[in-house]
C-alpha cells in the first residue's frame, strides 16, 4: 500500500465517524423535538378541554343548586346541555391522551360520570316529589358521586400537568445526551488524532529518521549500515534502494582500495626507481665533471701549441672541439643543478646587483654570438635587485637563447624591462613558433619538450626552463609565458628589488 492510501484511509474513517455522528444527532434531535413538541401540544390541548370540563361541570353544580333553591327548569335545561358537551368533551379527550396510565385515569373519569347523573337525576326527581327524607338522601349521594367525579377529573388533570413536566425533563434529558455526546466524540477525536499521530510518525516519521541516519553513516563512509525498513510503501522501496547502493559502494570501495593499494605501490616503486636515477644522474655527471675540465685543459693547452705553431686546420679544428666541451659542460652544470634543486641543496649567494649591466651584457654576447638575431632593449630597472647575480644571469642566459632558437626566421628579440613599487618585470619577447596554449603550464616541468613533428630539429633536453623557474622562485619572484602559436612568446620574469622570503 502507499503511503499516501495509508495516511488518507485512517482520515477517511475519521470523517465517516464523524458524519455517521452528526448525521445521528441531527436526526435524534429532530425526532426528540418533534415528539416533545407534539406531547406538548397533546398536554395544552388536554389543558384546555379538562379545564372546560371542570367550568362545565362547577356550572351544572350551580345550575342544580339554583333549581333546587329557585325551582327554575331553564337550569335543567343548562345541566341537559352541558351532558351533551362534557360527551364531546371527553370523546376530544380520547384523541390527545395517548399514554395507558392517561387512558387508565380518563376511563376512570368516564366510570365516574354515569353514577353521578344518576345521582344528580335521582336528586332532581327526589325535588321534584317533594319529599324532604328522600332528598336530603339523594342529596348526600349526589354529593358523593360529585366529589368521586370531581377527584377523578382532578386526577386526570394533575396527570397532565405531570405528563407536561416530563417533556420538560425529556428536553432536559435530550439536551444533556446532547452535551455528553459531544463529549464523548470529542474524547474520541483526541484519542483518534493522538493514534493517527503515532501511526503516521510509525510509518513515516520513524523510517524517514532511520533512512537519513543510514544516508549520513553511509556518506561517512560506513558503508556496513543497512535499513531493516521492509514495508511495501515508497519508504520501503527507497531502503531496498539504499541498501542495495550500500551494498554497491562496499564494492566499489573495496575495489578502490585494492586499487589505491596497487597504484601506492606502483608510486613507491616508481619514487625508488626516480630516486635511483637521480642518484645516477648525481653521480654520472660528478664524474663526468672532472674529465670534461681536463679535456678543457687539454684543448687549450693545445691550442696555444697549434697557435705558436701557426698551424690554421688544427686551430680551426680545436676552436670547434672547445665548442663541443663547453657545451658538455652547459650540460653537465645543468645536470648537477637538477640534482641540487631536487634534494633541496641549491646555495644563493644574494647581494645587491645592476640588473641593467647584467641584460646588457647577455645582450653583448648573444648578439656577436649569434649574427642572425638582435637582442633589443628597452627601459631601465629603477633600482639595484637583491639576488644570486649569476643564477639570474644564467636565467636570462636560458630565456634569450631560447628566444633565439625558436624563433629561426625572425630577425629581433625583444626586453623590456617595467618597474613596479617593490619589483621589476623583465620580458623577453620573440616573433618565433609560439607554443600552444595547453602545453604554455606544462613546459616548466622537468625534462618537458613540446615535441611536434616540426620541432623535432630543435637540439635540447627540456631541462633550461626548469631550472630557471626554481631559481625565480626561490628569490620570491615570478615567471610565466604569454605565447601564441606562429606568432611568437614572451617571457616576462619578476623579481623583487628587496630581500624577499627566500624559499
Ligand atoms: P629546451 O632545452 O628543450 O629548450 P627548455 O626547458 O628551455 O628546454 O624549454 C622547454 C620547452 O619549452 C622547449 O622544448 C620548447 O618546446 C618550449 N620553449 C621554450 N622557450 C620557447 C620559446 N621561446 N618559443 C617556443 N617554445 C619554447
Amino acid at each position: 500500500m502507499t503511503i499516501s492510501a495509508k495516511i488518507i484511509i485512517p482520515f477517511m474513517f475519521l470523517l465517516a465517524i464523524l458524519v455517521a455522528v452528526f448525521t445521528y444527532l441531527l436526526v435524534y434531535t429532530n425526532r426528540s423535538q418533534q415528539l416533545i413538541d407534539h406531547q406538548i401540544s397533546d398536554a395544552r390541548k388536554v389543558t384546555e378541554l379538562t379545564t372546560e370540563l371542570a367550568q362545565l361541570r362547577a356550572q351544572s353544580q350551580l345550575s342544580l343548586f339554583s333549581y333546587r333553591f329557585n325551582n327554575n327548569d331553564t337550569n335543567l335545561a343548562v345541566i341537559a346541555r352541558n351532558r351533551t358537551i362534557n360527551d364531546h368533551l371527553i370523546a376530544a379527550l380520547h384523541t390527545y391522551i395517548k399514554t395507558e396510565t392517561g387512558k387508565e385515569l380518563l376511563a376512570g373519569f368516564e366510570k365516574s360520570r354515569p353514577p353521578l347523573q344518576d345521582a344528580r337525576a335521582r336528586f332532581i326527581r327526589a325535588m321534584q316529589s317533594g319529599d324532604e327524607q328522600l332528598m336530603k338522601k339523594a342529596y348526600y349521594i349526589w354529593q358523593i358521586q360529585a366529589d368521586y367525579s370531581g377527584a377523578s377529573l382532578q386526577d386526570l388533570i394533575n396527570y397532565n400537568f405531570l405528563s407536561v413536566q416530563r417533556s420538560e425533563l425529556m428536553y432536559k434529558d435530550l439536551s444533556l445526551r446532547i452535551v455528553l455526546l459531544t463529549i464523548s466524540v470529542a474524547i474520541f477525536m483526541i484519542i483518534f488524532i493522538i493514534l493517527l499521530f503515532f501511526y503516521i510518525r510509525s510509518i513515516l516519521t520513524v523510517p524517514i529518521r532511520e533512512i537519513s541516519f543510514a544516508a549520513r553513516m553511509i556518506a561517512a563512509g560506513d558503508f556496513d549500515t543497512r535499513l531493516t525498513i521492509h514495508s511495501r510503501d515508497e519508504l520501503g522501496q527507497l531502503a531496498g534502494n539504499l541498501n542495495s547502493m550500500a551494498d554497491k559502494l562496499k564494492q566499489y570501495y573495496k575495489n578502490l582500495q585494492n586499487e589505491v593499494r596497487r597504484k601506492e605501490a606502483e608510486i613507491r616503486r616508481n619514487k625508488a626507481f626516480e630516486a635511483q636515477k637521480d642518484d645516477f644522474m648525481s653521480i654520472a655527471s660528478h664524474e663526468l665533471r672532472t674529465p670534461v675540465t681536463s679535456l678543457k685543459v687539454f684543448a687549450q693547452l693545445l691550442y696555444k701549441q697549434a697557435e705558436k705553431e701557426q698551424d690554421s686546420g688544427y686551430l680551426r679544428y680545436l676552436h670547434k672541439m672547445d665548442e663541443q666541451i663547453n657545451k658538455l659542460s652547459n650540460l653537465i652544470t645543468d645536470l648537477l643543478d637538477i640534482t641540487r634543486i631536487q634534494s633541496g641543496k641549491m646555495p644563493l649567494n644574494m647581494k645587491l646587483f645592476d640588473l641593467n649591466t647584467c641584460l646588457a651584457d647577455i645582450a653583448e654576447v648573444s648578439n656577436q654570438l649569434h649574427k642572425n638575431h638582435t637582442i633589443l632593449i628597452s627601459g631601465k630597472a629603477r633600482q639595484r635587485v637583491y639576488g644570486d647575480e649569476d643564477r639570474i644571469v644564467q636565467v636570462f642566459n636560458n630565456l634569450i637563447s631560447n628566444a633565439i632558437k625558436y624563433s629561426p626566421g625572425a630577425e629581433n628579440v625583444r626586453i623590456f624591462i617595467a618597474n613596479h613599487r617593490d619589483s621589476v618585470t623583465v620580458s623577453v619577447q620573440d616573433f618565433g613558433i609560439g607554443i600552444d596554449k595547453k602545453e604554455q603550464k606544462k613546459i616548466f616541468d622537468r625534462f618537458y619538450r613540446v615535441t611536434k613533428k616540426d620541432e623535432a630539429t630543435f637540439p635540447g633536453l627540456g631541462i633550461g626552463l626548469y631550472i630557471s623557474a626554481e631559481i625565480i622562485k626561490r628569490h620570491g619572484g615570478t615567471i610565466n609565458v604569454k605565447s601564441e602559436k606562429n606568432k611568437g612568446s614572451v617571457f616576462s620574469v619578476t623579481l623583487p628589488f628587496q630581500p624577499a622570503k627566500i624559499r
